[in-house]
């Protein structure tokens, strides 16, 4: 593409950067941001600059969070001892929303993908076998992604684990093989999660 300007192909180059935006459709939204009040552009900006620069990681549940903490962590009534073990934080907001589920999570940040080169080690998976040895955990629900990687995590996990006394279990499928989480609808997630079967019965297969 031909720009008239260097700005303007700077603008574009950098929003093009974005995942699902092309050149095309940055050209369109940095024109649409020069047509609207400069303000507008200087609060995106701000929001971007602050998200990136002061958002925090729970210590707990690497949840995005604004404290050390985050506030599903620091919420009273929630049950300590049920966790729920999620590929990422948007699974955390889906799971959320269908408020069947009054546990603590724990993001791993992705699953197993040798194929992606990312191993146990890449992800968020010591801290939490850490805290099932520290013996407060009364359950882990395994909510990953029914995918190859999915499981191989889930099995990752289990074999760390399985010589502690607590209860693993899987979100019932009502969730098909290779769905992600975040697209399932809400009461059919909420389902699973209430309907949830024991880790070892899903290995029989
Ligand atoms: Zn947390």
């Amino acid at each position: 593409m031909e720009y008239s300007s260097k700005l303007l192909e700077r603008a574009v180059n950098e929003m093009s950067q974005l995942p699902g935006i092309g050149k095309r459709t940055a050209l369109r939204l940095v024109l649409h941001m020069l047509r609207q009040p400069k303000e507008q552009t200087l609060m995106l900006s701000e929001a971007l600059q602050a998200v990136r620069n002061e958002v925090k990681f729970c210590k707990s549940c690497h949840n995005i969070s604004d404290q050390d903490l985050c506030e599903i962590c620091t919420t009273p009534n929630r049950d300590l001892g049920v966790i729920c073990v999620v590929e990422d934080i948007k699974d955390v907001m889906a799971i959320e929303n269908t408020s069947s589920f009054k546990g603590l999570y724990h993001v791993l940040g992705g699953k197993i993908s040798p194929m992606d080169g990312i191993g146990p080690h890449d992800l968020n998976i010591e801290s939490l076998v850490k805290k099932v040895k520290e013996g407060t955990i009364k359950e882990l629900i395994f909510a990953l992604s029914s995918t190859m990687e999915g499981d191989t995590t889930n099995f990752y996990i289990y074999k760390q684990i399985k010589e502690y006394e607590i209860l693993t279990s899987t979100i019932a499928r009502g969730i098909s093989v290779g769905d992600e989480l975040e697209y399932a609808d809400e009461i059919t997630l909420g389902r699973s999660i209430v309907n949830r079967i024991p880790f070892e019965n899903s290995l029989k297969h």
